[in-house]
C-alpha cells in the first residue's frame, strides 16, 4: 500500500497557513504579555492609581487571570501549529493519525492543525468516554 501524503504544492499551501497562523499567534502573546506587565508596573496608568481601592485590584487580577488563560491557551496552540509544521516538513501532514487515510482539505483549511479525521476523532472520543 502506497503511502498516503499530500502532494508538494498542497503541503506548501498549508505550510503558509501554518506560519500566517504561528505569526498572528506570537504577535498576540506579544501583545499579551505587554498587557500583562502594564498592568503590573503601572496599576492603573496615572496618578490615580496612588488611590488604589481594594475593588480595583480584585478586578485587576481577574484580568490579569484572564489575560493569563488566554495566554496559556494561545501558547498550546503555538505548540500545535509547531508540531503541523513539522509533519509538513515530515511530508505526514493532513494524514489522519488514526485511520492513515488523508483528511479532507476542506477540513484543514477550516483546522489547519488537525490531527484526525472528525469521524475518527468522535469515534475515539467515544472510546475514551467508555473507558
Ligand atoms: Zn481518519
Amino acid at each position: 500500500m502506497a503511502v498516503k501524503k499530500f502532494n508538494k504544492t498542497t503541503l506548501k499551501k498549508f505550510k503558509m497557513t501554518l506560519l500566517e497562523e504561528r505569526n498572528r499567534i506570537v504577535e498576540d502573546l506579544d501583545y499579551q504579555k505587554r498587557e500583562l506587565n502594564k498592568t503590573i508596573t503601572e496599576g492603573s496608568g496615572d496618578l490615580s492609581s496612588a488611590t488604589y481601592h481594594m475593588a480595583d485590584v480584585g478586578t485587576d487580577m481577574a484580568e490579569r487571570e484572564k489575560t493569563s488563560l488566554f495566554a496559556h491557551r494561545q501558547a498550546k496552540y503555538l505548540s500545535d501549529v509547531d508540531e503541523a509544521l513539522g509533519r509538513v516538513d515530515a511530508e505526514t501532514y493532513g494524514v489522519c493519525a488514526i485511520c492513515g487515510e488523508l483528511i479532507e482539505e476542506g477540513r484543514l483549511d477550516a483546522v489547519p492543525i488537525a490531527k484526525y479525521h472528525v469521524s475518527c476523532k468522535e469515534t475515539q472520543n467515544q472510546r475514551n468516554h467508555n473507558q
